[in-house]
């Protein structure tokens, strides 16, 4: 059952298709974008960045570093000071409708109507995407099935768990079978439970082909899921890498550490306050 864009699917014995290559167009690619806000704080001070097709993207930055600025100026909810960004080659100011169809964000807040029914809130996703009837109905069948929502596809919203309405976040954000991905902190607050779940998910959106952009502050979730992690702080791209090469450049053994660098606190490694089990509590 293809959960996305389904540029390598999965094949009936359960294994990826690997006869489509990746485009050579990124997924996303932002050059010099600076985004100053009405009140004179410059968020984004000239980011350049580009993510691959297909690539599982990590964005990593303290409060404040520019994470959910960057998100909104490639989704279209806030518009760029100047720089550009393109999504597969689409202009995300002048070529506005196909970029943002090319996109799928899962917010950090679980902005759902919580009187519409779970099919609804799928259906009506479809619709503002210009999706025919048929092509929605198809398609909220796969995906209620997919993240296990089909036995809740009559109920309202707010009767689903935790657990349900991440899902349905998640699900409501392939509709349109975007190629690119964002999930904004999608395990913010969650047990490890679902944490892991919602891994397993990801990871099987991103095998079927789909481009990923994940912002999250757990930095074992980066390093479990993402292939290549980018570190943001005060407005601007400090390095990129793999954790390993992140943490090489650092001069640190972590991707941790590095982070802590990054932060300005590495009198807070575990190396220094006395071993894992401490700091882990
Ligand atoms: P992050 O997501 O990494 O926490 P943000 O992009 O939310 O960072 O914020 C970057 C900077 O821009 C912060 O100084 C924040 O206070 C400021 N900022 C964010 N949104 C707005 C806004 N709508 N108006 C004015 N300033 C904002």
């Amino acid at each position: 059952m293809a959960l996305s864009h389904p540029r390598n699917p999965i094949r009936n014995d359960g294994r990826v298709e690997s006869s489509a290559s990746p485009s050579p167009t990124p997924a996303l690619r932002i050059t010099d974008l600076v985004k100053r806000y009405p009140t004179g704080t410059e968020a984004l001070k000239g980011v350049s960045l580009e993510i691959p097709d297909g690539e599982f993207f990590g964005l990593l930055g303290p409060n404040g570093a520019g994470k959910s600025t960057l998100i909104h100026c490639s989704t279209g909810l806030a518009s760029p000071t100047s720089g550009a960004i393109e999504i597969f080659g689409h202009n995300a100011v002048e070529d506005y409708r196909e970029a943002r169809e090319a996109v799928g964000l899962a917010p950090q807040d679980l902005n759902i109507d919580w009187f519409l029914t779970v099919e609804e809130t799928l259906d009506f996703h479809g619709g503002y995407f210009g999706m025919s009837k048929k092509d929605r109905k198809e398609r909220v069948s796969e995906l209620l099935s997919a993240f296990s929502l089909e036995e809740k596809r009559n109920n309202r919203t707010r009767e689903l768990s935790g657990g349900m309405k991440r899902r349905l976040i998640l699900a409501r954000a392939l509709m349109h079978r975007p190629r690119l991905l964002i999930l904004d902190e999608p395990t913010a607050g969650v047990d490890v439970e679902l944490r892991l779940e919602l891994w397993h998910y990801v990871r099987q959106i991103n095998e079927e082909g789909t481009t990923i952009l994940l912002t999250t502050h757990y930095l074992e979730e980066a390093e479990q899921l993402c292939s290549r992690i980018a570190f943001i702080n005060g407005g601007q791209i400090i390095d990129q890498g793999t954790s390993g090469e992140l943490a090489q450049r650092f001069g640190v053994g972590s991707l941790e550490d590095a982070y802590l660098e990054l932060v300005g606190r590495k009198e807070l490694s575990r190396a220094h306050v006395g071993g894992d089990a401490e700091a882990d509590q």
